[in-house]
């Protein structure tokens, strides 16, 4: 028999697939080989799974979590799935405060595997005290064995991608990677990926790999203020201490139309129904691929899957209502536009 005896065994060891089809504008004389690192086989579906496991292992062992204990963590997407997987595998509670911004659906998710859920209003200061910044260091005092990861600021973030995504990405590629690009959030995947990667080729004849961050245009990463943007997951309006800025030797602004619309096309071509945030990687990765090398072999990290978007990036009509697509008449699944 062939099995596994608990779903946390699975995070990680994703595939490399090769972009064929929105690369084919490429000179083929002149064209790099373009892989995507698809995150969404990840059992919680996304890269985040292995954020979650390495930070709950490493408090574990420094005893900040003791058996039973609580994890507090503000987030609403990919890290609370991942954090909820783990925890309910190995018997800990999860609380999860969200921004009454955040749509049901996720909420649902987040119930649905176990984890209760605060939910506070956005439309307050950050130090008011029913923030969700302040709720959820309030509960971490509070509920006895209460533990927060905070992976904005938790090195077991870029180091889970230093110990998993990295050396996975150099030993898929055989150590023949030239570029690597990602989407920039709380900086853990492009620290941790690109140390590793930056280490393992320093004295390679062809010179180190290249880091290149993704970034949604108006965030700080590309010089931005912060303005608002919609792709999700990435982006900052702040510099976060998981984020080693020695790393990344270029930061690629992309807008939501670009972004989208690179999410779409990867969906109808490439048969990858991912989120937004991997548009915007493939966006910037094809930027580098026009530039680059034959020999060059271009890996772009897609942290998650498409489903949690269908309402946003994957409806016309929202796509069109943020006038993203000038001539909409794609007939879709629930909604008819003429
Ligand atoms: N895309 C999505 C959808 C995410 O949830 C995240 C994590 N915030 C990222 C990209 C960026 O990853 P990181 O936090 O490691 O920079």
């Amino acid at each position: 028999m062939r099995y596994y005896t608990s779903l946390v065994d699975l995070i990680g060891d994703t595939p490399l697939v090769q972009l064929r089809s929105v690369t084919s504008h490429l000179d083929p004389a002149k064209a790099p080989i373009v892989l995507a690192k698809v995150e969404y086989f990840n059992p919680g579906g996304s890269v985040k799974d292995r954020v979650a496991v390495r930070m709950i292992d490493e408090a574990e062992k420094s005893g900040a979590l003791k058996p039973g204990g609580t994890i507090v963590e503000p987030t609403s997407g990919n890290t609370g799935v991942g954090l909820a997987i783990v925890a309910q595998q190995r018997g800990y509670d999860c609380v999860f405060v969200l921004p009454d911004k955040v749509a049901a659906d996720k909420i649902s998710i987040l119930q649905a595997y176990g984890a209760r859920t605060v939910v506070c209003p956005t439309a307050v200061a950050p130090e008011d005290p029913r923030s969700y910044y302040q709720v959820s260091d309030r509960l971490t005092r509070e509920i006895p064995g209460a533990w927060k990861p905070n992976q904005y600021a938790n090195p077991s973030n870029a180091l889970s991608h230093y110990e998993s995504t990295g050396p996975e990405v150099w030993d898929q590629t055989d150590g023949r990677i030239t570029h690597f690009v990602t989407g920039v959030g709380t900086g853990g995947t492009i620290s941790g990926t690109g140390r590793y990667l930056k280490e393992m080729s320093a004295h390679r004849a062809g010179g180190p790999v290249r880091i290149i961050g993704a970034d949604p245009e108006g965030s700080v990463y590309s010089g931005g203020t912060g303005r608002p943007y919609l792709v999700e997951g990435v982006g900052e309006d702040f510099w976060p201490e998981a984020f080693d800025r020695s790393i990344p030797d270029e930061i690629i602004a992309v807008s939501d139309r670009d972004s989208f619309d690179m999410t779409r096309r990867l969906a109808r071509e490439e048969g990858m129904l991912v989120g937004g945030s991997c548009g915007m990687a493939v966006a910037a990765a094809l930027r580098v691929a026009e530039k680059a090398a034959p020999d060059d072999v271009i890996v772009v990290l897609l942290p998650d899957g498409g489903r949690g978007y269908l309402a946003k990036i994957f409806s016309d009509k929202w796509m069109s209502d943020y006038g993203f697509l000038e001539t909409p008449g794609a007939i879709t699944v629930g909604e008819v536009l003429l």
